[in-house]
């Protein structure tokens, strides 16, 4: 389905070492979110999809709550929308808020990054169903992944997902560093299942998800949606491949207000498999998790032109792969993890 990755301000109200964005003052107008919505028909005919997901993005999305409230009142109305999901900090997160967003079915994911973080989002006090947090796994913070992961059972959230920054900041010392800390979280996490409580943090969930998928369904040609198979709509009232590639105002694609290609070259760019995915790559090829692993972010490999595996970021995916191996081979027999292969197999068939 269409990535509709709506950028509704670039504004944020925290300033985390590892985001991507460039926290700029800008946000969207109802007017360039019309110019947006309006052209949205012709840009899906060219990615020839019939249906969209939408992501209120940021910065931190709740920062400008009035776009977020209209676009949700035009939005209800149209068919194409099969999925709306804002990812936010919770701090700006009332009560009031929530409901109103989970009222229009809008899936809330917590950026929220456990112990690491010095302020605590309050929706942690007065949510009863577990909530998916997600905590950012950077050189500067390689150490205490099991104590996070401890604190979040605490909280009755027993599938935290702790991502990898995908970039190029990776030294060969930070991760081999992060080789230990990944043992002991899947040796936790092993613990975990075998207590009974069904536990997969996103970290080993996802490598899992994607040798299923490359069974099935073999390598996949493109690394993430970035222009794939969705786009980054600005508050400028341009079209990116991504929200990332919008906030360093690389390669735009369309300009909404223009209802024009802004530039075919970068439509073609983002169309090429030599540059989405790692299919044709000669390093990746010679990798014994060729069919599974689907490189990391467009942005970063890409540096513009060309898709490029990054060593020290392929070594920590190379850990990932062998814990999440571990884990099912540990977790083979049990009811609760036939359960879940189950369902990742009937999502791909
Ligand atoms: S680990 Fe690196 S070299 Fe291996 S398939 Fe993934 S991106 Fe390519
Ligand atoms: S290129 Fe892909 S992984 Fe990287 S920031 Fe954009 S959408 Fe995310």
């Amino acid at each position: 389905m269409f990535q509709f990755e709506l950028v509704v301000t670039e504004s944020c109200n925290m300033n985390c070492e590892y985001c991507y964005m460039a926290n700029q003052k800008s946000s969207m107008t109802t007017d360039v979110f019309e110019d947006h919505f309006e052209y949205l028909p012709t840009i899906l005919k060219l990615y020839n999809e019939d249906s969209y997901a939408l992501t209120f993005f940021g910065g931190e999305p709740l920062m400008n709550w009035e776009l977020i409230d209209y676009v949700l009142s035009v939005i209800a109305w149209d068919p194409k929308c099969k999925h709306k999901m804002m990812p936010t900090n919770g701090l700006l997160l009332t009560n009031d808020k929530y409901n109103y967003l989970r009222s229009y079915d809008v899936n809330i994911s917590l950026s929220y990054d456990g112990l690491w973080q010095k302020e605590m989002p309050d929706i942690l006090n007065w949510h009863s169903e577990p909530i998916s947090p997600k905590c950012m796994i950077s050189p500067e913070r390689t150490t205490s992944l099991k104590e996070n992961y401890k604190h979040f059972l605490e909280l009755g959230i027993p599938s935290p997902d702790f991502a990898l920054v995908r970039d190029d900041v990776w030294t060969i010392e930070n991760s081999i560093k992060l080789d230990r800390e990944l043992t002991e979280l899947a040796n936790a996490v092993i613990e975990t299942n075998k207590r009974g409580t069904p536990s997969f943090p996103g970290i080993f969930s996802l490598p899992m998800m994607d040798s299923v998928a490359g069974k099935q369904q073999g390598k996949r040609h493109f690394s993430c949606f970035a222009g794939h198979h969705g786009l980054g709509f600005m508050p400028d009232g341009k079209v990116y491949a991504c929200a990332r590639f919008g906030s360093d105002r690389l390669k735009p694609i369309f300009d909404s207000a223009a209802k024009k290609i802004d530039s075919a070259l970068n439509f073609g760019f983002f169309r090429d498999p030599d540059i989405h995915g790692l299919k044709n790559n000669e390093t990746c090829k010679r990798c014994n998790l060729y069919t599974f692993c689907n490189g990391g972010c467009t942005f970063s490999q890409t540096g513009g032109y060309k898709a490029e595996p990054l060593d020290n970021l392929c070594r920590i995916f190379k850990r990932c792969y062998h814990e999440s191996f571990r884990i099912m081979n540990e977790l083979k027999g049990t009811p609760e993890f036939k359960k879940i292969i189950k369902n990742m197999l009937e999502k791909f068939n």
